[in-house]
């Protein structure tokens, strides 16, 4: 049963734009001592942008798009996208397709098979372009590299947009005691470089989807109660398991379904006014 107190406070907070699936949650949030973000579509606008493409001199620029393109038209990942809008479109059959979460995908195209993906994936060759990929990475660019069976072919440069608002909305969840980690796939230096210009001094990076959940209970246990911020499919297990699960308002359904709270306009200031208004009401019986 909800109390008309609790049934107030929903309503309320929904008038602000957070949407909380129940009174516990309003509990729950108000206890919070820490946050953990996602990256990408969570601190980062989530749509990234092609800003540099390296092609191995024993290959041709043609080549190399058009096995990324035929590659990435089948992905749903949101790199996916951004390489097959900036390789352009190729007609070409392919065989023997998987994609690995978390990594890239694999897949046979005239006999050849291909990785394209993150370096632990798909890079051959450890002397390819690698202080411009370094210098690449450091400034915050997640780098997807496209090898063949014996070589690094190429490799794109992606950058995302931080959120407008996120490192105010940090600085804020901080100045009320509240920890803030960020948690991604993406590779350490990208995960630094992205880290510093939000403020978060800490994150967790190279992280795999399955073991995002290991990593919310971890820090659970490390302070004692932690929310959850995503936005992605991946994300929905381990909003499950925070204490507040909380997704961003244009994230995917099994986001929303998920989490205990909605941020509806997609504004992570909001995640502080919910935590300080869930203290108030904390004050008070539910
Ligand atoms: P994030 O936590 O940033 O959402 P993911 O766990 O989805 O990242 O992926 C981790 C890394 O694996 C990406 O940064 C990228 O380098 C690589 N990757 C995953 N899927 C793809 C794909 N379809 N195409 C290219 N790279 C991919
Ligand atoms: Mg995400």
């Amino acid at each position: 049963a909800i109390t008309p107190a609790a049934l107030a406070a929903i309503a309320s907070s929904a008038k602000h734009g957070i949407l909380f699936k129940g009174g516990v949650h309003i509990e729950n949030m108000g206890r919070l001592k820490a946050v953990a973000f996602d990256k990408t579509g969570t601190l980062t606008i989530g749509k990234p942008e092609v800003q540099a493409a390296l092609i191995h001199p024993d290959t041709t620029q043609e080549h190399v798009y058009r096995i990324v393109s035929l590659i990435e038209e089948h992905s749903m990942h949101p790199l996916a996208e951004a390489l097959v809008q900036y390789t352009g479109s190729y007609t070409g059959a392919m065989e023997h397709f998987k994609d690995v979460t978390g990594s890239g995908i694999e897949a046979t195209i005239d006999g050849v098979a291909y990785r394209v993906g993150k370096q632990k994936f798909a890079d051959r060759s450890h002397d390819f372009f690698r202080d411009e990929v370094e210098r690449l990475k450091a400034a915050g660019h997640t780098l997807v590299f496209i090898s063949d069976e014996e070589k690094t072919i190429g490799a794109f440069a992606l950058r995302d947009t931080l959120r407008p608002e996120a490192k105010q909305a940090i600085e804020r969840l901080n100045h009320l005691g509240i920890a803030t980690i960020m948690i991604t796939g993406d590779n350490e230096a990208t995960a630094r470089a992205i880290a510093s210009e939000a403020g978060l001094t800490r994150y967790i990076a190279e992280c795999l989807p399955e073991e995002k959940v290991e990593h919310i209970k971890r820090l659970k246990q490390e302070y004692g109660s932690i929310g959850m911020i995503g936005d992605g499919i991946n994300d929905a297990p381990a909003l499950a398991t925070a204490d507040v699960g909380i997704a961003m308002g244009e994230g995917t359904d099994a986001a929303l379904e998920t989490a205990d709270v909605v941020l509806m306009k997609n504004d992570l200031n909001r995640l502080s006014s919910a935590i300080k208004q869930s203290r108030k009401l904390n004050r008070v019986v539910l």
